[in-house]
């Protein structure tokens, strides 16, 4: 059973707010053996730049109270300070998340922690906008300790400069790390969030449930291309249907022996190979530190940037040749070039 939370953006109008999560329902009515939905709507916008839709506040509540009497679905909605949280628990709202700009910011967090003392609500947490692991946990250790015992995580990808196929890169490998440092936590992804684009969201969430998280957090709109705001990441509700019929759950747990002694031989021999690797690498630095000796000597710079221009083209044709990903072998020449310098530093 996966979990999936969604419902626009924002918050626009009673009649935006209604539609969508009617559409929802009817969507999910014949999908209710694999997913149980809640609805998402942001009344108060973290906005980038001022002068846009910073969402219609308040005002949004009695239309989310609507939506819950009506058709039965739990919601959801953003708090960034005590004065939301407050609005938020007066009105009986189900749940509550904590935004990216939020997380980044330990007093904020404090503050909404403060304000969640003695209060019965699921909280999730969302990462901070950088990708530091210690953060993201320490937000949800601060909640944790004003006694919320239902809390989950949401993984958002990670801001960057360069603008990538993705609005937030993913970087996989901090979730990953999150499941390894809290295996009782619930961690869903949000797709809408990463990927910035409608187009992706599908090879995002596949990934997402190919690494065993627990659900969605996405967003949708009954007519996305006129949203306030993120219009180009919002789907409509009856193509996120076909996406989640499109998705592949995989079970965590191989239940046939036969596979999983196929599966313990493979991984076997992914562990030799990285072994193998591991050493390559060792022989590879120890002549790196003669080159060292060598360049010291002759009082010649550590970076020679036509010998490094070689390397890349080196490697980039011999990873075509193999089937490899060319970038992908860039990236990791990379990290062993820079690792390489320092050492001869
Ligand atoms: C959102 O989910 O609407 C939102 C503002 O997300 P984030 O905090 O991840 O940017
Ligand atoms: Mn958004």
């Amino acid at each position: 059973m996966i979990q999936i939370i969604c419902g626009p953006c924002s918050a626009e109008s009673e009649e935006q707010v209604l539609a969508t999560a009617s559409a929802l329902v009817d969507i999910f009515a014949d999908r209710k053996e694999y997913c149980h939905i809640a609805y998402r709507a942001g009344l108060w916008k973290p906005r980038t730049r001022p002068g846009t839709f910073e969402g219609v506040g308040e005002a949004g509540i009695p239309w989310l109270q609507r939506v819950r009497r009506e058709t039965g679905l739990k919601v959801i909605v953003e708090v960034a300070t005590p004065a939301h949280l407050e609005a938020v628990l007066k009105a009986g709202i189900d749940m509550i998340w904590v935004g990216a700009r939020t997380t980044a910011n330990p007093f904020a967090v404090q503050e909404l922690a403060d304000a969640l003392q003695g209060v019965d609500i699921s909280v999730f947490v969302k990462n901070p906008l950088n990708p530091d692991l210690d953060l993201w946990l320490g937000a949800v250790e601060r909640i944790e300790m004003a006694g919320i015992r239902d809390i989950s995580v949401i993984h958002r990808g990670f801001s960057f400069y360069e603008k990538g196929r993705y609005r937030n890169e993913p970087k996989w490998q901090v979730p990953i790390d999150l499941m390894r440092r809290r295996p009782d936590m619930r961690i869903l992804c949000d797709p809408s969030h990463i990927t910035g684009n409608r187009e992706y969201l599908l090879e995002v969430s596949q990934m997402a449930m190919d690494l065993g998280f627990d659900g969605l957090f996405i967003e949708s709109h009954i007519a996305p291309d006129s949203a306030l705001s993120d219009p180009e990441q919002q789907i409509e509700p009856h193509s996120l249907g076909r996406m989640l019929d499109a998705i592949r759950i995989r079970s965590s747990i191989p239940e046939d022996e036969e596979l999983s002694r196929r599966l313990q031989e493979l991984r076997s021999r992914i562990d030799s190979l990285d072994e193998d690797i591991l050493e390559i690498l060792e022989l590879r630095m120890g002549v790196v530190d003669q080159i060292g000796t060598q360049k010291r000597r002759g009082n010649i710079t550590i970076l020679q940037q036509q010998r490094w221009e070689e390397i890349l083209e080196k490697t980039r044709s011999g990873a075509l040749s193999r089937g490899l990903d060319p970038g992908f072998v860039e990236e990791l020449f990379k990290l062993i070039h820079v690792a390489s310098i320092k050492r001869q530093v």
